[in-house]
């Protein structure tokens, strides 16, 4: 009874929140200033509002000020535990049978990485999320069961490629998005891994991780340049009235989002940069023509998108990470990127605020 009562409860305020907000929230992070930063004599162009803790200014190149507002903006010093301790709602909810959607975006060597995966000492979101994934179900466990299974791909030049097969006993092959019988969009092929605690997690997530990062360093860092993708597959039973529900979550760190200087703009180079452009701006088009409830939404303008397709709109929950540098050297790509979060949340940036 109790149970039933805080999902109701959960629900309810669930709803007044979408009616509120909506459904797509917006965080920014912003790493800090590194030794080659300081090396190279860079200041930080990135100003926080003591006293709001979701508001950031960002100096521009002729010294004037720009605005930024997001739901929430986390500051240099602000730890992994700060970070999950405000997405921890949003991935929870998939317990509750709603569809998912992380992203980390940014500029290359911005902490996308960083907050998605983290590093072993200091784990980042998704393993974060499993773990709070096994302990809730836990918590609930007298009146619902749950599975819990995982996938890892990479999406690189538009090709999917699956971060767990066993390569010594499979041959890979070729994934594509494909629609099931029931409308849903769907990879088949692709393994979905039942996990039981967080150490067959992390067991997982180093597979996948090493799989990723070996392919990259043979083609030149190409893990900046591919998004990666971790699918969890909630498969939920009601062990009062035996309604089943399987929902997913998606956490996706996404390739960077810098401009390619023109030099290097040739050959493999051209055509990575162009993939990623492409999905990238069909990310950035779907999720503002949710925020403004637009009636056709272009999903199918890049694998990304077509994949998410189900996870993104509808009562789905969408967030995402704008990840930034405070650095001077990278002041430009800052503003590509704060601009691009902007658009995507619907909101628009402005001038400084005043001091009072
Ligand atoms: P990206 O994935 O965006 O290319 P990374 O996650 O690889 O960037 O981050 C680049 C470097 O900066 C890494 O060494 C990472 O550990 C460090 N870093 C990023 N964000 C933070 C942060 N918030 N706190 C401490 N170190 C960070």
């Amino acid at each position: 009874k109790q149970y039933l009562e805080e999902s109701s409860e959960r629900k309810r305020l669930y709803n007044e929140n979408i009616e509120l907000k909506g459904n797509i929230r917006v965080f920014c992070r912003c790493r800090p200033l590194n030794q080659a930063d300081l090396a190279n004599g860079c200041a930080s162009v990135v100003e926080f509002d003591g006293s709001h803790e979701n508001e950031l200014q960002l100096l521009s190149t002729d010294s004037s000020k720009k605005h930024f507002k997001f739901d929430h903006v986390f500051k240099p010093e602000d730890g992994q535990e700060t970070v999950f301790g405000q997405t921890k709602p949003i991935v929870t909810s998939v317990l509750d049978g709603y569809n998912v959607c992380i992203f980390a975006y940014g500029q290359t060597g911005t902490g996308k990485t960083f907050t998605m995966e983290g590093t072993p000492e200091n784990r980042g979101v998704n393993y974060r999320t499993l773990e709070e994934l096994f302990r809730s179900s836990e918590n609930r466990s007298r009146l619902m069961k749950f599975e819990l299974s995982v996938s890892m791909l990479e999406v690189y030049n538009e090709k999917i490629r699956d971060l767990l097969v066993d390569k010594s006993s499979q041959p890979p092959k070729k994934l594509e998005v494909k629609q099931s019988a029931e409308g849903t969009q769907e990879v088949p092929g692709l393994v979905e891994a039942q996990v039981f605690n967080t150490d067959e997690v992390w067991d997982l997530l180093k597979r996948g991780y090493c799989v990723r990062s070996v392919g990259s360093t043979a083609a030149n860092e190409q893990s900046s340049r591919s998004h990666c993708l971790l699918r969890v597959t909630v498969k939920g039973e009601n062990l009062i009235n035996g309604q089943r529900t399987r929902s997913h979550l998606w956490l996706v760190d996404l390739a960077g989002s810098e401009r390619v200087g023109k030099v290097e703009v040739e050959g493999e180079r051209l055509k990575e940069s162009q993939f990623i452009n492409k999905s990238l701006s069909a990310l950035g088009d779907v999720i503002s023509a949710l925020a403004s409830k637009t009636s056709h939404i272009p999903y199918r303008n890049s694998k990304l998108t077509h994949m998410l397709q189900n996870s993104l709109g509808g009562d789905c929950k969408t967030l995402m990470f704008v990840q930034i540098s405070p650095s001077s050297a990278d002041q430009g790509e800052t503003l590509c990127s704060l601009n691009f979060a902007s658009r995507v949340r619907g909101i628009e940036s402005g001038p400084a605020r005043k001091q009072a």
